[in-house]
């Protein structure tokens, strides 16, 4: 039986890449989990060592229809992130983070629950300021192939509010800039996942436009301590950014992969996707203030670990 304090935590995207590990963080502060996901990129073997934890539950579910359940807090992390995935079905994906949203909101809502949104510095586009700072607004093209994604993150962060405001809720928003780790798809297209698969096998490593464009990368272990942080102090909504400010560009982070898996992959060159931002790279003065967070974890001692992962996986 469930004890008094013991708090029921739903967590959308339980079974992605970052839920994953936030499940595992939950369950391990004694809290019970209820992990919905529809599966569509994510995978089943992330929550293998979860499964048989009293504690954790799993439905498989889509969160674009109405949910019932009986929750104390609620982190919203469903949706595909990586380009490759949410571009495949773009109305699906704006379903996932509009009704998404209104299911989860009114679920928060109906049981008083604290609420979590996964945002993204997606919503900041391509933009014309750097670092990107929570006060800035962004530039999004709303006709774009990324748009589905930026543009639904966007409308999220707007229900978010409007149910603050309106409904009094409790609501909590982090930006995500670029996360990277263990249990990251190998094929979901995302350039560290793609870098490390394609050094590891000798392949070429396929950079994408001239490789100039920026972007900074954090460590999954210190995402999520930010996220616990976040949702656990009182009298916040955000948005915050949440990332490591360590910039660095495209054609750099391939050449730390080959070094670091000693690899005699060649760097080939190929088309920029359509809308891809020049650079990206988060102001997180707000969070160190705040939550007084700060990435701990270096890209080095990052890339090392997601490449044993990865070394594992493929081997
Ligand atoms: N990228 C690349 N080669 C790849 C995959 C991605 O050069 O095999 C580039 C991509 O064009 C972008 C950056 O790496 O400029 C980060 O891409 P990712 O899809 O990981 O994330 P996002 O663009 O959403 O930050």
């Amino acid at each position: 039986m469930k004890s008094l304090n013991q708090k029921s935590i739903l967590v959308t995207g339980g079974s992605g890449f970052i839920g994953s590990h936030l499940c595992e963080n939950l369950l391990s502060s004694g809290n019970n989990v209820i992990c919905v996901d529809n599966l569509f990129s994510s995978n089943k073997n992330n929550i293998n060592s979860l499964i048989n934890n009293k504690n954790f539950e799993f439905y498989r579910h889509d969160i674009t229809f109405p949910l019932y359940l009986e929750v104390n807090q609620i982190f919203n992390f469903a949706c595909p992130a990586s380009p490759i995935h949410y571009q495949y079905d773009p109305v699906q994906t704006l379903k996932t983070s509009i009704h998404g949203s209104i299911n989860m909101l009114g679920l928060a809502k109906r049981t008083n629950s604290k609420i979590f949104q996964a945002s993204t510095s997606e919503v900041y586009g391509d933009p014309e300021i750097s670092p990107q700072s929570e006060s800035y607004t962004g530039k999004v093209n709303t006709l774009g192939p990324r748009a589905c994604y930026d543009e639904g993150k966007r409308a999220a962060e707007t229900l978010f509010f409007d149910y603050y405001r309106q409904h009094k809720l409790d609501i909590r928003i982090a930006r995500i800039f670029n996360t990277y780790g263990p249990r990251m798809h190998p094929n979901d297209g995302r350039v560290v996942s793609n870098f490390i698969c394609q050094a590891i096998k000798g392949d070429d490593i396929t950079i994408y436009g001239n490789g100039n464009q920026t972007r900074s990368f954090c460590y999954i272990d210190d995402l999520i301590e930010s996220i616990v942080k976040i949702m656990n102090t009182p009298n916040i909504t955000g948005p915050i950014n949440i990332g490591n400010p360590q910039e660095i560009t495209i054609i750099e982070l391939a050449k730390k992969i080959l070094d670091l898996t000693n690899s005699k992959s060649n760097i080939i060159f190929k088309k920029l996707p359509e809308d891809d931002p020049k650079v990206r790279c988060p102001d997180i003065s707000l969070a160190k203030k705040i939550i007084d967070w700060e990435p701990k974890i270096t890209l080095d001692e990052g890339l090392t670990k997601t490449i044993k992962y990865f070394r594992s996986l493929l081997n």
